[in-house]
């Protein structure tokens, strides 16, 4: 089973994609994670999409079409959840033409409630687990629970940059949302509420899919 989760910056597609991984067994692909592992390592990848990120700006379908063909040869017919991939059309097609999708779920929230997330949003430099200052804070302050590992912002959750993200999936993204419901994978959940609401929806959906 192959599930995308979509969604704008700070709908929590990161959070319910590790919800997968943890409670059913997923196995899980986030590009925005890999991507920042090749900055972080200083790989020749990393140093081409190290400005693109920071900016806010989506990197290449080229790029990204590379990345994923190696995941998915690495995938061993597990089931898959998807985190940030596809967000092109060209991206969409690519997939659906070298794998089959079982349902693709865009957790929609408001746009108040991303920037709010965004706002306050940690990130673990060791395990990429995420924290939020207010809502979700760590136990110890810059401390990830989890690992132990130091807290950071992310350079592209900055309110300029998180506004022209928005803008980028507006423009880029959304129109992919459009693809997969003409081809009548899409379902659409409500992301506004706390996150166990947001991960009983999806637990939901799922049965459905797999069915
Ligand atoms: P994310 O962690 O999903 O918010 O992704 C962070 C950044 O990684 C994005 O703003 C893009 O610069 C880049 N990125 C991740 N996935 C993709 C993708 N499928 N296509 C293009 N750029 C991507």
């Amino acid at each position: 089973m192959i599930v995308i989760l979509m969604g704008a910056p700070g709908a929590g597609k990161g959070t319910q994609a590790e919800h997968l991984k943890k409670d059913k067994g997923f196995l899980k692909i986030s590009t925005g994670d890999l991507l920042r592992r090749e900055i972080a390592a200083k790989t020749e990848l990393g140093k081409r999409v190290e400005d693109i990120m920071s900016r806010g700006a989506l990197v290449s379908d080229e790029i990204l079409l590379q990345v994923m063909k190696k995941e998915l040869d690495l995938s061993h017919g597990r089931n898959l959840v998807l985190d940030g991939f596809p967000r092109t059309v060209p991206q969409a097609e690519w997939l659906s033409s070298v794998a089959k999708i079982s349902g693709v779920i865009h957790i929609d929230a408001d746009r108040e409630e991303l920037t709010s997330r965004i706002a306050g949003r940690l990130v673990c430099t060791a395990c990429e687990a995420v924290f939020h200052i207010s809502r979700k804070p760590p136990k110890i302050a810059n401390q990830c629970d989890k690992c132990g590992g130091a807290l950071t912002t992310r350079e592209d959750d900055s309110r300029e940059r998180v506004l022209h993200r928005l803008d980028v999936y507006h423009r880029q993204t959304e129109p992919v949302l459009e693809f997969y419901r003409e081809n009548a994978l899409y379902f659409r959940i409500d992301g506004n509420g706390v996150e166990s609401s947001v991960s009983g929806q999806i637990d939901m959906l799922l049965e459905k899919i797999g069915r």
